[in-house]
């Protein structure tokens, strides 16, 4: 059996490794055409800041590798530029030579990724604007650094200019992780960050009381933001930099632009093989990753995929389902039964020491579909037990069915430990597992680790009290003319108050029960809402309407960050 892989990296290259691990017979051919396999896209952001010293470090496996420990015959510089679907061909075009030869496969597979999106603005082609894709793409942004314009290159520490101009200035263009990732690392290099984003808020698969966490924690590091415009075009300044123009009118000068605008899968071998292509513009493959043409097999950004909870065609970019993509086809390939289950979208980052992660579906995306049988939590535990030193708080939203509490998403942002909260989240999700299995979840436990009641069981613990009646809920957003308790110390409400609520601690509920409305419903409010929900179960027992609010003032506060916006953080 001969096989041709296109695309040498995270699903390619996974994909040529177990196909060789199952079948030592078969012949396996794997294209790429840049001048490396198997390099680490993900850390590139991490080079562009120096955080990864060596291009070296990048190139995870190397073609020899291939060759010696696997029998693949790896061809880079090797650009596959047409099939023919019928005659099981391919042509290969020797990107440093320009031959072009032609390939018989009795299997094909496709994972030639994702195509940076780059507009045909005005200026795009000036020197100084990047992509972040490739190990290329990044040489030329530190050469660029280095020596790219006058500035850059240290000519003004002679003239005296930089008194004038102390700062080297970036633009960012894209709020998604690949531009924040490389925008935290222009800091770290000492530039003026400028991020540019048309939408509102920066993360789309995040909530946007959650995205607006992130954004303060970019402005609190430096990074301007200017959320809700669009690049325009690109025009030459003085000394080799570049002005910046928006929809607004305003104009951002820059030494460098960084264009993070999003990817499209690169589908130009699917049509010349025309092989179904879905409404997202992706590759359509079945749950064994085979096209419409039963040879053909495709993985990784390339695809559409199968939403996991919504059951929805979507385009989802990320490396861990392309190289579980490319294990299934090498598996399928070899006549073995794998199938791939979805992709939940589980994703994480970190940014200046917080971490934001997230599995699974937003409310935004709930929302957007009409789908009204959901209930949202907010919760703010502790990353591992409170009396043990260095402890931090999670902001943790958690969403699940009110009908019968399966584990929706859920999204988490702090500085410590959002990784593995995320990380069982999204294996619970997978298993189709509800609420309750949460509160039953064992997870390992020592105070430097975590809590007895992990903030994961913690979770399920809250969401199974709401959808058991024990804790009915409210939230900010429902709440109109109702009657707020808030059962906060009085001293706590010097800091933070809400006005026309009335106040009486939680330790004297008991005795001042009196003077509460029996006739209203009581939404009760305290810091995080653990105080709220005791007085909700005091009052509920005493015949009284009540209902804690989610979150308590630290929900409150994120709402306050999004009434306000991220333009004036
Ligand atoms: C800067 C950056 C940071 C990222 N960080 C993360 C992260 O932290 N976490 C995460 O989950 N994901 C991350 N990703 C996304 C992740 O890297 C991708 O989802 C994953 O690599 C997709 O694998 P793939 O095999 O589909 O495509 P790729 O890994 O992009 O590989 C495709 C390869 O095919 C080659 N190719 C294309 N066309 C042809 C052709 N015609 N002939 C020959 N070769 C061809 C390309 O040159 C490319 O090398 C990041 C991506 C980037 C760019």
């Amino acid at each position: 059996m001969k096989v041709i892989i296109v695309g040498g990296v995270a699903g390619g290259a996974s994909c040529a490794a177990r196909l060789r691990r199952l079948d030592e017979k078969a012949e396996i051919i794997m294209v790429e055409k840049g001048p490396f396999v198997s390099y680490a896209n993900c850390g590139l952001p991490y080079y562009v800041g120096g955080v990864i010293e060596k291009e070296s470090s990048l190139l995870v496996a190397s073609e020899q590798l291939f060759r010696s420990q696997f029998n693949i015959d790896v061809r880079t510089n090797c650009e596959a530029i047409d099939i023919s679907a019928k005659e099981k061909t391919i042509q290969l075009k020797n990107v440093e030579t320009g031959e072009v030869t032609t390939e018989a496969y009795d299997k094909l597979v496709l994972s030639p990724g994702a195509k940076a999106i780059r507009p045909p603005f005005p200026g795009i082609e000036l020197p100084g604007i990047f992509h972040v894709r490739t190990v290329p793409d990044v040489s030329a942004i530190t050469e660029w650094i280095e020596k790219g314009n006058p500035f850059l290159a240290g000519m003004y520490r002679y003239s005296g200019f930089q008194a004038v101009r102390p700062k080297t200035r970036a633009v960012v263009v894209g709020g998604g992780f690949i531009g924040l990732e490389t925008a935290e690392n222009l800091i770290h290099r000492g530039f003026e960050v400028t991020l540019l984003q048309n939408s509102p808020h920066v993360l789309a698969p995040l909530d946007p009381e959650n995205s607006t966490i992130v954004e303060t924690l970019l402005k609190r590091n430096g990074i301007k933001l200017a959320m809700g415009d669009a690049v325009t075009g690109f025009e030459k300044a003085a000394n080799g930099a570049i002005n910046v123009q928006t929809k607004s009118g305003k104009i951002y000068p820059a030494d460098i632009v960084i264009l993070a605008i999003g990817v499209r899968p690169d589908t130009m071998l699917a049509k010349a093989a025309e092989l179904e292509i879905g409404e997202r513009g992706g590759i359509r493959v079945d749950e064994h990753m085979r096209t419409s043409d039963p040879n053909i097999f495709a993985v990784g950004d390339v695809v559409e995929v199968k939403d996991y909870v919504t059951e929805e065609w979507s385009l989802i970019a990320l490396a861990n389902p392309a190289n579980r993509q490319g294990r299934i086809a090498a598996d399928v390939i070899a006549g073995r039964k794998s199938s791939y289950r979805g992709t939940q979208g589980t994703a994480i980052i970190g940014l200046f020491g917080g971490t934001a992660a997230w599995t699974g579906v937003s409310e935004t995306t709930l929302n957007r579909l009409g789908d009204t049988d959901y209930e949202k939590i907010y919760l703010y535990p502790n990353s591992h037990a409170g009396y043990y030193p260095g402890a931090h708080p999670i902001a943790m939203k958690v969403l699940f069915r009110k009908s019968d509490g399966r584990l929706l998403g859920a999204q988490a942002l702090g500085m410590d430990n959002i990784d593995k909260r995320i990380s069982a989240f999204a294996a619970y999700l997978q298993m189709g597992a509800s609420i309750y299995d949460l509160e039953e979840a064992e997870l390992c436990y020592a105070p430097q680790f975590g809590s007895a009641k992990d903030p994961v069981n913690f979770a399920g613990m809250v969401a199974a009290d709401v959808l058991g009646g024990v804790m009915p809920l409210s939230h900010w957003e429902e709440l109109k003319d109702g009657f707020v308790l808030d059962v906060r110390e009085s001293f706590e409400l010097t800091v933070e108050n809400v006005s026309g609520a009335t106040n009486i601690p939680l330790g004297q509920l008991r005795t001042r029960l009196n003077e509460l409305p029996a006739d209203q419903e009581i939404h009760v409010i305290c810091r995080s809402g653990q105080r709220a929900y005791m007085a909700t179960r005091i009052l509920l027992q005493n015949g009284f309407n009540a209902k804690t609010i989610s979150g308590g003032m630290l929900s409150k506060a994120q709402n306050y960050l999004l009434e306000i916006g991220p333009n004036e953080l």
